[in-house]
């Protein structure tokens, strides 16, 4: 098995939490309410994993699925910019692909593997932002849930291959449960990620983030392979995810 890199989170707090920051063989999930920084985490690391090891970087390119039209490329311009990196050069390293539905998604992924393979060692980190969006759209009627899981397993297993073949990180950010009854929260009033037993045994790294006070935002470790259950905290600012 080949070296894992960490790849920062652009907090030195969430890092340290994830011993070091997002892993490249394996798939880590971070999953919250809407306006936790799913999605601005997501930029921040398509910009931080081209930075030099040294720097918290992977030296490598990044891909980036794009489920909910939430991709912004001025948003990675600045972000780069924070960390001195030329921002049209960091833009160019990140390749996007909108997906318009589950089956779509799953093509997308398909032939970002064999671009991998053509670019042998290019990419070390491949995002989907967010994971299950377009299944609950496309599986949304009763009856649908064992077919949905179904195929949502054979995504998950198709981006655990790709994270041990090629060495790069798989990141995946989710949605939580919004019925207001108990069964979607953990003791401890931590609300459920989506995608049951299936997404769980996926994700070899999970992370719940929630707002905290003012602008703070909380990111609690869920599971680990290698790193006690803790907290950190991190903000949201222009130049991207920072303590
Ligand atoms: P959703 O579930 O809706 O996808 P999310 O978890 O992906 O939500 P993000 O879009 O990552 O949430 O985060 C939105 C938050 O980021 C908002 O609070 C917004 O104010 C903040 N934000 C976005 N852009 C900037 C910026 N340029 N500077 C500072 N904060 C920003
Ligand atoms: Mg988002």
């Amino acid at each position: 098995r080949e070296k894992v890199i960490f790849i920062s989170t652009g907090s030195a707090s969430l890092d340290a939490l994830l011993g070091g920051g997002v892993q490249t063989g394996s798939i880590t999930e971070v999953y919250g309410e809407f306006r936790t920084g799913k999605t601005q985490l997501s930029h921040t690391l398509c910009v931080t994993s081209q930075l030099p090891v040294d720097m918290g970087g992977g030296e490598g390119k990044v891909a980036f699925i794009d489920t909910e039209g939430t991709f912004r490329p001025d948003r990675v311009k600045s972000i780069a910019e924070r960390f001195g990196v030329d921002p049209q050069a960091a833009l160019e390293n990140v390749v996007v692909a909108r997906a318009h539905n589950s089956e779509h998604q799953m093509e997308l992924i398909t032939a970002l593997a064999a671009k991998f393979a053509e670019e042998q060692g290019a990419y070390r980190l491949l995002i989907v932002d967010s994971i299950l969006a377009l299944f609950r759209v496309d599986y949304a009627g009763r009856g649908e849930l064992s077919d949905r899981q179904q195929k949502l397993n054979q995504m998950l297993s198709r981006l655990t291959r790709i994270s041990e073949e090629f060495q790069c990180a798989i990141f995946l950010t989710n949605q939580v449960q919004s019925s207001p009854d108990a069964s979607a929260m953990f003791a401890g009033g931590d609300k459920k990620p989506v995608g049951g037993h299936v997404m769980a045994h996926a994700s070899a790294t999970r992370v719940y983030l929630r707002k905290g006070r003012g602008e703070e935002r909380v990111a609690k470790l869920a599971d680990s392979p290698d790193m006690p259950e803790g907290e950190a905290t991190y903000k949201i600012t222009v130049g991207g995810i920072m303590d």
